[in-house]
Formats: C-alpha cells, structure tokens, sequence
C-alpha cells in the first residue's frame, strides 16, 4: 500500500494521474488541485483544473485539447456570442451542466470541495480530488498591460504577455481544504506534478500550512520536471521561466523546488542537466522518459517517480 498525496494542476498532473491511479489502489491517491485559475463566466463558477483533472479521470476528457468533454458541441457559445455576450472562453455544451451544478451548489453555501466529492463520486472515482482551498484564490498575472486576471492572461490574449509578476489574490486569508493536511502528512510519497510550476504549483503552495507541510515532508516528495530539453510540452512555462530571468531548462525548474523535494525527475532528454542539479541543489535526479503520449508511458512515469521517492538512501 502506498497512499500519494499530489500536487496538481490540470493538463499535465492530470496525465500523470491517469497513469498513477492503474500502479497504486486508486483510493490511496489524494489529487490537491490548483483553483488559481478559477474565474467567473456569465455568472457561473468554473474550476478548469479540477475538471480538467476529474474529466481524464473519468474518462470523459476531449483527447484532442486534454479539457473538455469528448464530443461535446459549442452551440450555447455560439448562440451567446450572437447576443453579444463573451465568447473568448470556450465552454462546450456538455461541460456547461458542470459549472450550472456547481454554481448552484455554491449558491446554496455548500464548499467547493464537497461538490467536487459529490461529482467524482457520482462518476465512479475512487480517487480523492479536492480544490487546495475552499476559499477563494485568484492566480493576477502582472504584465506590460498591467495586472490580468488570469483567464484574461492565459485565454483572451493566448499567454502572449512576458510575465513579470505573479500574486494569488486571497492567498493570505485562505484555509487548506479539509482533506489537504490530512493527505500531505498521511502520504508514503508526495508528487509535485509535471505542472506549470509559476501557474499550478506556486498557487498551492501560497495557501497558508500548503508550503510548509509540504517542506517538513521533503524527504517524501518526488518532483517531475514540466520542462523538457528547454521547453514546456504545452503552454507558457518555459516563457514564463524565461521572463521571469531563470534558466529555461530543467534545471531552472529543479532550483526552484530545491526546498520543496528530495527526489527531481528529468526527462531522458536532459541526461546532461543530472550532474549540475545534484551538485547545485540537495535533490536526487532520477533520469527516465517522462512525455506521457500513452497509458503505458503514464503508468511508466508514475511508478518509476514512486519507486525513486520510496528509495531513500
Ligand atoms: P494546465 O493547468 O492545463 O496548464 O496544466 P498543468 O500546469 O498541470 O500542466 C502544464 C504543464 O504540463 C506544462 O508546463 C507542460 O510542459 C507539462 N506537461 C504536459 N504534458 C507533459 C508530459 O507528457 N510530460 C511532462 N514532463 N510534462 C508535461
Ligand atoms: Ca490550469
């Protein structure tokens, strides 16, 4: 038995966790997701991490973008621009009915964790998926054109911006969800997601006891680099590391979780950076392939990133 607790974000933890839960008891696995990137949208309340995490999960995820539900349709977006109402955020018709129930939910005073139980629940998970918090938590993305909400950052004007600063509105006032501390402290092994890690990972490490709980584990936290042979799989991270003045390279991801990790895994591409992260930081490098193109590749990564975290010297 080996209970994980993970650090996640959406489309990359969520690819890691697709391949974790086939090598170790699904109800063993604790997924603790972003809610930085959460927004409001015609009034409703959408979590694009926790349902990008919970739809792979279940099986319902749009394999072409990795969000989404497969084969949903856009006629509601469609209709809603031609109203005039905003259309830059893709909501498909099926995922709709996610953000309505939740928003709803939320309406009538119950926690954002305890509608995401009812929901995987409901889609035969035996995982556990909990948001970092219950409390509101709102990843603003300071640019050239000012502070942006992140949305508006990362879908409206596509990650386009440098990146010079990075605050997580609500962070000093928010509380771990109940199962957060709970799953930090309870686990065999930690796993730092192959996430964007200025994007997923730092807005859970902002809330309150998050970053220190994970610290007094260190010996138990394995984690995977997002980066690999100088650029990110999707998304902005390797821009993000770039003007944000770090090394765009595996290794400017393993400095900045020196503190946080015993164990960092490097993609076989970036067998060369070994030598120069263990002699810079207190981590141990563990080289294997980690792009994660099928369920074997998944289940690869995630029980050699076990195997290398269990393996303490
Ligand atoms: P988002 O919220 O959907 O952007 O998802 P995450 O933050 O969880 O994931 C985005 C990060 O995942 C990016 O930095 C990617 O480089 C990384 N990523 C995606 N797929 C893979 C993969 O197959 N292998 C590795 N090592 N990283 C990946
Ligand atoms: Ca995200």
């Amino acid at each position: 038995m080996t209970r994980v607790a993970m650090l996640a974000g959406g489309v990359g933890a969520a690819r890691f966790l697709d391949g974790l839960v086939r090598v170790v008891e699904p109800s063993d696995v604790t997924a603790i997701v972003n809610v930085g990137d959460d927004m409001e949208w015609s009034g409703l309340h959408i979590s694009p991490d926790l349902d990008t995490v919970t739809y792979t999960l279940a099986d319902l995820v749009n394999p072409e973008t990795g969000w989404g539900l497969r084969g949903e349709s856009r006629r509601t977006l469609d209709r809603l621009s031609e109203l005039g109402g905003p259309d830059w955020f893709m909501i498909g018709d099926l995922d709709l009915a996610t953000h309505l129930y939740r928003t709803h939910r939320l309406s009538q005073g119950d926690p954002l964790s305890a509608i995401t139980r009812d929901f995987t629940a409901r889609l035969g998970l035996e995982c556990m998926i909990t948001p970092v918090t219950d409390d509101r938590l709102r990843t603003v993305v300071g640019t050239d054109a000012g502070e942006l909400a992140f949305q508006d950052y990362f879908v409206r004007r596509r990650a386009s911006d440098p990146v010079h600063s990075l605050r997580f509105d609500g962070a000093e006032s928010a509380r771990p969800a109940p199962l957060v501390e709970e799953a930090l402290n309870a686990a065999d092994v930690i796993v730092i997601a192959p996430s964007n890690p200025f994007l997923s990972i730092d807005p859970l490490l902002s809330v309150p006891g998050v970053r220190e709980l994970v610290i007094a584990n260190r010996s138990k936290v394995a984690a995977v680099s997002p980066i690999i042979g100088g650029e990110a799989v999707k998304g902005p991270a390797a821009d993000i590391l770039q003007s944000l003045g770090h090394d765009v390279s595996a290794l400017g991801v393993a400095r900045l979780y020196d503190d946080l990790a015993e164990v960092f895994v490097l993609d076989d591409a970036d067998a060369a950076l070994a030598s120069s992260i263990e002699s810079e930081t207190d981590m141990r490098v563990i080289v294997m392939p980690t792009l994660m193109t099928d369920v074997e590749a998944k289940m690869a990564l995630a029980s050699g990133t076990l195997e290398a975290a269990r393996n303490v010297p």
